[in-house]
């Protein structure tokens, strides 16, 4: 079995220093560091074949295309589903785009999701559709609160599979069901679940969003997941041009079939070898290793900050259902942008501040602007430690009075 020492020799980035010495990277929530063999497929592509997919005849081109095509099999295989329902987008943001462009929903049609939802989830329908909100005050949705907007008999749900800010997973096998009973389209944002947890698709999910460069991959590159059912409800798609038709003449066109009706122009054919690369590396640790060391991390996170008397972790401390993702509020510092700021440049540890892209949540619940500490497969738990050690110090020279 690999050791954490293995894996972390695999990723070039953690061999830099900064002048502070080693750094400490803990903003994998925002992006993961990749490792050699993903940047090594993509640089393959763009050394060795580097043609066009799917128009060509040529050795270059087929070669391109059949990779790109067994990356679509190996993505289905791992999320459970057939090929012709695995769109490639560049991000979850926009897969969740796609969606909410291409389902003809009405200005009075009613879209139920949590308040945490990453502006990617909720900013697509929030210019189209009636918002309802389901309260998640400590991280979860709250159930009576669910049933109350299934009542409304909404078009659509979206679903956060983990949250960015809390890292609590949603109890996606008995929500997602109940929600497609009440006969509206489920949609989940699975950007930070993926990574996390082995994702499979339910019979009941319409679309499921992704992007490679938060599980290792190269960045501009996501996956769509979208039922049958989801593809004939959109069947004018939201961007056509090439690659998406059978034929055009004069007068009219016929729509290819999914999902490359979906994938208009050239894509991201490079970023399509790094997913390959990267859901191999995974692979390659196993879903027991992740989750065991996701669940030591976490826990190592929840530990040091409760034992502060001056921080406060968003979510509350359970570990249970809940990805090592940990946003803390610290107390009496009013700009924590400083406090990332000081890490970075006196500790070298590298994490995010602000309001995660999540700010209704902030602003419901009256959270002030967060510290978010996000480890990922290669970071230790002595790093979890120096990196309290480390906002100690900084608090103690910022903070008030
Ligand atoms: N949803 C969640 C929960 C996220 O954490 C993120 C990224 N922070 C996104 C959506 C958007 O992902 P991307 O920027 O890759 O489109």
């Amino acid at each position: 079995m690999r050791t954490v020492t293995d894996v972390r020799a695999d990723f070039p980035v953690l061999r830099r220093k900064v002048d502070t010495g080693q750094i400490i990277y803990l903003d994998n929530a925002a992006t993961t560091l990749k490792p050699a063999s993903v940047i090594d497929a993509v640089a393959g592509y763009y050394s060795e074949v580097s043609a066009n997919i799917h128009r060509g005849k040529h050795i270059l081109s087929e070669e391109a295309s059949e990779e790109y095509e067994r990356v679509r099999a190996q993505v289905a295989a791992h999320l459970g589903v057939a090929p012709r329902n695995i769109v490639f987008t560049t991000n979850t943001t926009a897969g969740l785009n796609l969606v909410a462009s291409g389902l003809p929903v009405r200005p009075d049609d009613v879209v139920g999701m949590p308040v945490d939802s990453h502006h990617s989830a909720q900013l697509p329908w929030r210019s189209r559709c009636r918002i309802a909100w389901i309260d998640a005050g400590d991280g979860q949705m709250r159930g009576d609160d669910f049933v109350r907007v299934l009542d409304r008999r909404p078009a659509v749900m979206v679903f956060t599979a983990c949250s960015n800010v809390t890292g609590h997973c949603a109890d996606l096998e008995r929500l997602v069901p109940m929600a497609q009973r009440a006969g509206a389209y489920t949609v989940v944002d699975a950007a930070q679940f993926a990574p996390h947890r082995p994702l499979r698709v339910l019979p009941e999910m319409d679309a499921v969003a992704f992007s490679a460069h938060k599980m290792l991959g190269p960045t501009g590159i996501g996956v769509l997941y979208l039922s049958d059912r989801l593809i004939d409800a959109m069947n004018v798609p939201p961007m056509l041009g090439g690659g998406t038709v059978d034929w055009v003449v004069d007068t009219e066109f016929r729509i290819r079939r999914a999902p490359y009706r979906f994938e208009p122009g050239t894509p991201n054919i490079g970023g399509v070898y790094g997913l390959g690369a990267a859901l191999r590396y995974l692979d390659g640790i196993g879903a027991e290793a992740l989750r065991d060391h996701d669940e030591r991390m976490l826990k190592a996170a929840l530990s040091e900050a409760e034992a502060r008397p001056y921080l406060t972790v968003l979510g509350g401390y359970s570990a249970e259902n809940r990805a090592a993702i940990v946003s803390v509020v610290v107390a009496g510092v009013d700009e924590p942008s400083e406090i990332a700021r000081c890490l970075s440049d006196s500790y070298g540890v590298m994490c995010r501040s602000g309001f995660f892209c999540s700010q209704p949540y902030f602003q419901r619940y009256g959270h002030p602007a967060a510290i978010r500490i996000a480890p990922y497969i290669y970071n230790t738990e002595e790093e979890i430690g120096a990196t309290f050690r480390a906002l100690d110090s900084v608090y103690h020279v910022l903070r008030r009075g």
